[in-house]
């Protein structure tokens, strides 16, 4: 979100003027804001653990991939592509993992392990065989050639598969574009499915967190100690966390291994149990990926894996106190409430959801108000009287309206409603948000946007709608 009066804090912004620009705030869009519901000095966390899963990788879920799809529909209408995009939605049925984009022809190949093509789809045209044989005469593809032929391997790159899909099948079609073999022209703009792939990529850039992790893990690790605690087994770690850390590495910058990222790394957690007794604390052999027999009992090895054990080992190992700790965790239960109870860390919980969450509420903001303005009147009706009243004032009216208004904000949201509330009533979810995370937000890269120096002072709160009277 551009420019504007961007502000820390919901009241904040609840009680800011919208013309008001505060120079002396930096400029931290609301989907980048840190809430906090405990003061936390960021001066005094001495090391940061990290949860993996949905926490440091984003990108594994369904909805993720809807959501990874949207974000990049969106920015490239926001850089000038037709506003019909807007009709498509991510359709999980379509892509698999491993196609081929031509870059040339604008088709998604599936191909053999020699490059023999199966199956080749223009847009969401799947070409018949001799209709294949006119792009490709032999029914192959040099895919050496990676100037031309990119392909979408990973699980990240789903989105980006239909999104390929969309805009060459949109064009395709639509009327006012005439199609030629290397693009599309509309009057005397050519665009080719070169350019068109090269403006998907550079969306991707823009719209994926990835090329800030490295960033933020190495500032971290400037101040203070971090690792990584995850239920995933090593080899899923590793590689998660070499997309995450090593895919993005300028060619010019020195080769840095995704470990060396962090302090300690352990993997096969099975928190909550981690929080507590825990497990045999193994170390992992990176080259195998096997464990080594017996308990580890040595001293903190740099780039060392470990496996199982406990919170307590890990402190031990890291010579830490519970207090020095910021754990960051996208699980409500198996890392923030069981850490904090349990070992006193101060917690970060990453609500994915936040950030639809905040886009709602800003543009339902007249709604909330109207809430908080029946809340008002409703306080008015009886604020004259007590126990020994006999008069009945007539509220149905305002049930009525409360009942109206918070079922309209509820829809914005989607089927189930908010995350966070139904109308003034918070969820459960919210509610142990606010008991067991010190500090929360849409992602744990957020944390860029602030010093390392910075006190998070509470309570301004997302999810509560009035101030007390
Ligand atoms: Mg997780």
């Amino acid at each position: 979100m551009p420019g504007g009066a961007v502000r820390e804090t919901t009241r904040q912004l609840e009680d800011s003027e919208p013309n008001m620009a505060d120079e002396t705030k930096p400029n931290r869009a609301y989907h980048q804001t840190v809430f906090v519901n405990k003061n936390v000095t960021l001066d005094n966390v001495k090391c940061f653990g990290f949860d993996m899963d949905y926490t440091l990788a984003m990108y594994k879920s369904p909805d993720y991939e809807s959501l990874g799809f949207e974000l990049i529909r969106d920015r490239l209408v926001s850089i000038g592509y037709p506003h019909e995009l807007l009709r498509y939605t991510y359709d999980p049925s379509f892509p698999t993992r491993g196609l081929v984009f031509d870059t040339r022809y604008g088709n998604l190949l599936k191909i053999d392990s020699n490059g023999n093509i199966l199956v080749c789809s223009h847009g969401f045209n799947f070409l018949p065989r001799q209709a294949i044989k006119n792009f490709y005469p032999n029914e192959f593809i040099q895919r050496a050639d990676i100037d031309r032929f990119y392909t979408l391997n990973t699980l990240f790159n789903l989105s980006e598969t239909y999104l390929y899909a969309c805009l060459v099948g949109f064009f395709s079609k639509a009327k006012r574009y005439i199609n030629h073999r290397k693009g599309f022209q509309h009057g005397d703009l050519f665009m080719s499915f070169r350019s068109m792939f090269q403006d998907v990529r550079d969306a991707m850039d823009h719209v994926h967190d990835t090329p800030n992790l490295p960033i933020l893990l190495t500032r971290i690790k400037e101040v203070a100690k971090v690792f990584l605690a995850t239920n995933s087994d090593y080899a899923y770690t590793k590689a998660i966390m070499t997309y995450l850390l090593e895919s993005d590495a300028k060619p010019s910058s020195p080769k840095k291994t995704w470990r060396s990222y962090f302090d300690l790394i352990v993997v096969d957690t099975r928190k909550p149990l981690f929080f507590a007794e825990g497990t045999v604390l193994r170390q992992v052999d990176t080259d195998t990926g096997k464990l080594h027999i017996g308990t580890y009992t040595g001293k903190l090895g740099h780039g060392t894996v470990y496996s199982g054990g406990s919170s307590d080992v890990i402190i031990g190992l890291l010579d830490m106190k519970g207090k020095d700790i910021l754990y960051v965790g996208d699980h409500i239960f198996g890392d923030i409430l069981k850490s904090k109870k349990r070992q006193g860390w101060k917690t970060f919980l990453v609500v994915p959801e936040l950030t639809k969450e905040l886009q709602v509420w800003k543009e339902k903001r007249d709604k909330f108000e109207e809430l908080k303005r029946l809340d008002i009147y409703l306080a008015e009706l009886y604020r004259h009287l007590d126990s020994g009243s006999t008069e009945r004032p007539d509220i149905s009216f305002i049930q009525t309206r409360v009942k109206v208004v918070t079922h309209s904000m509820d829809t914005s949201y989607g089927q189930m409603g908010s995350l966070l509330r139904s109308g003034s009533r918070q969820t459960l979810f919210a509610n142990q948000l606010m008991r067991y995370s010190d500090l929360y937000s849409s992602n744990c890269i957020n944390l860029l946007y602030y010093p390392f120096n910075y006190l998070f002072m509470a309570p301004p709160l997302l999810v509560s709608l009035s101030s007390p009277r």
